[in-house]
């Protein structure tokens, strides 16, 4: 069918004027990063929106860069993800507004022990919190003594999934520490394990797996070293096509970031998030940035998470819009 492919806006856009177009509807999640300052890339950017297009909206990792519950930048949220519980993810603490601070130094001056502001936000948007490992018994005890419902925060399991809005939300190891800080615990008990030196343990780490409505299925990768289960069980088992990557020094060298999307994740396209480096300057990438480096050594095109522009992802992994 040759004649189709004329009419198709992906493939040709002058199919945009009054010829009919004969392709399919568009059904493409739109990703959203809720950063530090709008139109720039940088370094505790964290948050992204991930939205179905059946309209199911789910906050991923909200850090510090998201001002609370009351952030206007949230609107509708249906599910809280967080991959594990260091205060740069869960957020222990967060700007005052959107877009307060700079770039390089972030307003973190609200804080959101004991809670965290994953909790705050779930509690605030009446929204689940689904968790992997052993993070949900934490989050309901956080739920009920503020006035929010237990059974709202989920569990999916490794190896087993939840479905929330329509979208499946598995969990994949990530190779990474998650100890709870004592300051989220509090009390006696908290103040002595400070003194020893020792965090709470809730499991392991985690990274998520999503499959949207459209068929996209989308690698959240948590922090993380390379690890086989790169290979075995995202690409081989889940077969994921977009891979959101954090990018700082837990990741590793430039070198095993490179060997591990190249031939371990290999994504139709990578999502950077979690720079630790001001990666913008007027949104443009600044040279020399580590970013810019690996832009050159990962086969898969690498799109940068400018706060607030919407980036759209096709069924394949492709950004069709945004990037
Ligand atoms: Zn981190």
């Amino acid at each position: 069918m040759e004649s189709h492919e004329l009419f198709d806006p992906d493939r040709n856009p002058r199919s945009l004027d009054c010829r009919p177009v004969l392709s399919r509807p568009r059904a493409d999640v739109k990703v959203t990063p809720l950063g530090g300052i709008d139109g720039e890339f940088c370094p505790q950017d964290r948050a992204l929106i991930f939205e179905d297009a059946n309209g199911t909206r789910i906050l991923y990792d909200p850090g510090r860069t998201v001002a609370g519950a009351t952030d206007p930048r949230l609107g509708k949220i249906d599910i809280v993800l967080v991959s594990h519980m260091h205060g740069d993810h869960a957020g222990n603490a967060h700007n005052k507004a959107p877009n307060s601070g700079t770039c390089e130094q972030p307003d973190m001056s609200v804080s959101a022990i004991p809670n965290t502001n994953a909790a705050n936000i779930a509690i605030g948007k009446k929204s689940k919190i689904v968790t992997g490992s052993e993070m949900p018994p934490f989050f309901a005890a956080k739920l009920k003594a503020n006035g929010g419902n237990p059974a709202d925060s989920m569990l999916a399991r490794f190896g087993g999934s939840v479905t929330v809005g329509g979208v499946k939300i598995a969990t994949v190891q990530a190779l990474h520490s998650n100890g709870l800080d004592p300051d989220y615990i509090g009390g006696d008990l908290g103040k002595a394990m400070k003194e020893a030196g020792i965090w709470g343990d809730v499991g392991l780490a985690t990274g998520y797996v999503l499959t949207f409505s459209n068929g996209l299925v989308a690698y959240l990768s948590g922090d993380t070293g390379i690890h086989t289960e790169m290979k075995t069980v995202v690409n081989e088992y889940h077969r994921a096509s977009l891979a959101v990557f954090n990018g700082g020094l837990s990741a590793g060298t430039n070198a095993s970031v490179a060997q591990g999307l190249n031939e371990l994740v290999k994504p139709a396209s990578v999502l950077w998030t979690h720079p630790n480096e001001a990666v913008t300057e007027g949104g443009k990438l600044r040279p020399g940035t580590r970013v810019a480096a690996l832009a050159k050594m990962v086969k898969a095109p690498i799109h940068f998470a400018l706060s607030g522009r919407t980036m759209e992802f096709d069924g394949k992994g492709k950004c069709v819009a945004g990037c």
